[in-house]
C-alpha cells in the first residue's frame, strides 16, 4: 500500500504543505510516472524525491555527483528517522556489504550513489534483487556535454531505464535552459515522462538593461541616485577593467573592493570577508565572484560587461535581494560588446557545434537585451517559466520606443519558410537582402519571390529583427543541428496580417546618436 504524500510531508519532515509544483511532482512520480523537475537552488527539489521514496514501496536510488553533498542529506534524514544511507568510496568494505544486505532486505528507503558506481555491473545486478520505489537523478544537468558541468559517467545512466522499464525515473537540476532540457530528456530516455519547470521568478528584482555611452558615469549616477550606501556587485568582463573600475569609483566616494582570480589570494580573501561582514560596500569582481556568497542584502549587481550567456546572467543577477527587499538589476551594452563576444567565440578552440550553440545563447542574450517586452517574461520563457507582464522592469515601467514591423517580420518569416526552415540567419538575411552569394546561386535562391524584398534594411538591422523574433518565440533556432532557423508555431496570425509585430527601435542607431548628443 502506498502512504499518502501529505501525511509524509507533516509526520516525517514536519511541514504544513507543498511548495509551487512539490504537489504534482510528487503525485506524478509516485503513480510511476517519470519526470524532468526544474527548479532553481532553494526551491525544494529534494523533498520532490524524498517524499516519493518513502510513499512508494522499495529503496529509492538517488544519484548524486558530489560526496559531500551526499553525506549532509542522509544526515538530515536520518535525522528525521528516514532510513538513508551513502554508498561510496569513502566506505569500508564491510559497510559496503552492510548497506548493501539491509538494500535486498528491504530496510533502506533511500540510497545515495556516485554515478560510477550506477555503471558497475555488480550493482546492477545487486539493484536487480532489491525491490525499488524510484530512481532520483539529481544535478541532471551533468549529462549535457555542453554545460559546465559534464560528467560522463551521468550519459550511462540511461542504461538503467533498459534494466529497470517499471521503475519511476525522476531527473532534477536548477540550471537548464531549452536545449539543455531537450538533451537532458533525450540522453536519460525520460520522453515518456513529464516536465515540471517552476518557480525561476524572482520578483523583488527589478531587470533593466540600457545601452552604453558613458559606461562608468551612467554606473556612478545609478549608485549615487538609487543606491548611496548599498551593498552591491559590479561584474566586469577582465581583471584590468575590474582594478580600474575600483580604483575610480572610489575616486568618486564609492566604498568600492576589487576581486578577481588574479589578486593574491590573501587579498582576495581579505576583500570577500570585507564586503560580507561590512555595510554599504560595493564589490567589483570578475565572474571570479560569487559563487557560494550568500549575502542577503545585496540592493543590487550591476554587469558592465555582457554576461556569458542568458543563463549565466540570471545566476549573477540572482545574487540581488536574496532577503526578497526591492532590488535591482543593472546592465548596460554596447556594440562593441557583442562584437567582442562573437571574436571570442569564434577565435576559441572549441568545435563547431559547440560554437553554434554558444552563437545561439549569446542571440539569445541579446534578443534580451534587445526585446520591448516584459524583461522578465522573457527571461523566464528562456527556462520553460512564464508570468504575465510584471510591472518591475524597465520595459513594463516605460515602454520603450518601438515601429511596426509586422512588414518586416512577414519578410523575414517567409523567407525562413521558403528557404526550407533550415538555415541559419546569415544565409536569410543575405535572401532577404539579395546578395547573391555563392551560397545563395548554388541553392537558386535568388530566384526566390523573397529575394531581395528586404534591401532597404542594413544588415545590423535585420540582424536585430530576428533576435528580437527570436525573443518573441515567433522564429525557432535548431539548435541541436546547425543554428538553422525555422518558424515558431503561432506565426499564422502575423503571416496573414492578422497580429502586429512590434520592434524597439534600433539599438545600435540609438547608441549612436546618444554619443553624437555628448559632443
Ligand atoms: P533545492 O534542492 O531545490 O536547492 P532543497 O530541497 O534543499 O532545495 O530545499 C530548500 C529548503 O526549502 C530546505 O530547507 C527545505 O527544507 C525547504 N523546503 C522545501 N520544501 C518545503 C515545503 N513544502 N515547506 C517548507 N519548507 C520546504
Ligand atoms: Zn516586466
Amino acid at each position: 500500500m502506498q502512504a499518502d504524500p501529505l501525511h509524509i510531508l507533516k509526520s516525517v519532515f514536519g511541514y504544513d504543505s507543498f511548495r509551487g509544483l512539490q504537489e504534482e511532482v510528487i503525485h506524478h512520480v509516485v503513480a510511476g510516472g517519470d519526470a524532468l523537475v526544474l527548479m532553481p537552488t532553494g526551491g525544494g527539489k529534494s523533498l520532490c524525491y524524498q517524499v516519493p521514496a518513502l510513499c512508494r514501496p522499495g529503496v529509492a536510488v538517488v544519484v548524486s555527483p558530489l560526496i559531500a553533498l551526499m553525506q549532509d542529506q542522509v544526515e538530515t534524514l536520518r535525522q528525521l528517522g528516514v532510513k538513508a544511507a551513502a554508498l561510496n568510496s569513502t566506505l569500508s568494505f564491510a559497510e559496503t556489504i552492510e548497506i548493501s544486505r539491509q538494500m535486498r532486505a528491504g530496510e533502506l528507503d533511500l540510497v545515495y550513489v556516485a554515478p560510477e558506481r550506477l555503471l558497475q555491473p555488480a550493482f546492477l545486478d545487486q539493484l536487480a534483487r532489491c525491490s525499488l520505489s524510484l530512481f532520483a537523478i539529481d544535478e541532471a544537468h551533468c549529462v549535457s556535454q555542453w554545460g559546465h558541468d559534464f560528467r560522463p559517467e551521468y550519459l550511462q545512466i540511461a542504461a538503467v531505464a533498459e534494466r529497470f522499464p517499471g521503475v519511476p525515473r525522476i531527473a532534477l537540476t536548477a540550471t537548464a535552459d531549452g536545449p539543455t532540457q531537450r538533451e537532458i530528456v533525450e540522453r536519460l530516455h525520460l520522453t515518456e515522462g513529464r516536465e515540471f519547470v517552476a518557480g525561476f521568478d524572482r520578483p523583488n528584482i527589478r531587470y533593466r538593461v540600457g545601452l552604453k555611452a558613458t559606461p562608468k558615469q551612467q554606473l556612478l549616477r545609478f549608485i549615487q541616485e538609487e543606491h548611496r550606501g548599498d551593498a552591491g556587485v559590479i561584474y566586469c568582463q577582465s581583471r584590468a577593467k575590474v582594478e580600474d573600475t575600483a580604483t575610480w569609483l572610489r575616486e568618486q566616494g564609492v566604498e568600492a573592493l576589487a576581486y578577481h582570480a588574479g589578486l593574491d589570494k590573501t587579498v582576495r580573501a581579505a576583500n570577500q570577508d570585507k564586503f560580507l561582514r561590512e555595510d554599504g560596500l560595493v564589490m567589483v569582481a570578475t565572474i571570479a565572484f560569487g559563487m557560494g556568497i550568500d549575502k542577503p542584502d545585496v540592493r543590487f549587481v550591476a554587469h558592465l560587461d555582457l554576461p556569458k550567456s542568458l543563463e549565466a546572467y540570471y545566476q549573477e543577477t540572482g545574487r540581488a535581494g536574496r532577503d526578497g527587499l526591492p532590488s535591482q538589476a543593472w546592465m548596460v551594452y554596447g556594440v562593441q560588446d557583442v562584437a567582442r563576444v562573437r571574436q571570442m567565440i569564434e577565435a576559441s578552440e572549441a568545435s563547431d557545434d559547440k560554437k553554434a550553440i554558444e552563437r545561439h545563447k549569446l542571440n539569445a542574450l541579446l534578443g534580451f537585451c534587445e526585446t520591448a517586452r516584459c524583461r522578465r517574461q522573457v527571461l523566464l520563457e528562456y527556462f520553460g517559466d512564464s508570468c504575465a507582464p510584471c510591472g518591475n522592469c524597465d520595459t513594463c515601467l516605460e515602454p520603450v520606443e518601438t515601429f511596426d514591423g509586422t512588414q518586416a517580420a512577414q519578410m523575414a518569416l517567409s523567407a525562413i519558410y521558403r528557404t526550407g526552415q533550415r538555415y541559419g540567419s546569415q544565409h536569410v538575411i543575405d535572401v532577404l537582402r539579395g546578395q547573391t552569394t555563392e551560397r545563395v546561386r548554388s541553392l537558386g535562391h535568388h530566384r526566390l519571390p523573397t529575394f531581395g524584398v528586404g534591401s532597404d534594411w542594413s544588415e545590423a538591422d535585420w540582424k536585430s529583427m530576428l533576435r528580437q523574433l527570436v525573443a518573441l518565440g515567433h522564429v525557432l533556432v535548431d539548435i541541436d543541428g546547425h543554428g538553422g532557423l525555422f518558424l515558431g508555431p503561432d506565426v499564422r496570425p502575423v503571416l496573414r496580417g492578422e497580429a502586429k509585430v512590434a520592434f524597439r527601435k534600433d539599438p545600435s542607431a540609438k547608441a549612436k546618436r546618444s554619443r553624437d548628443s555628448q559632443r
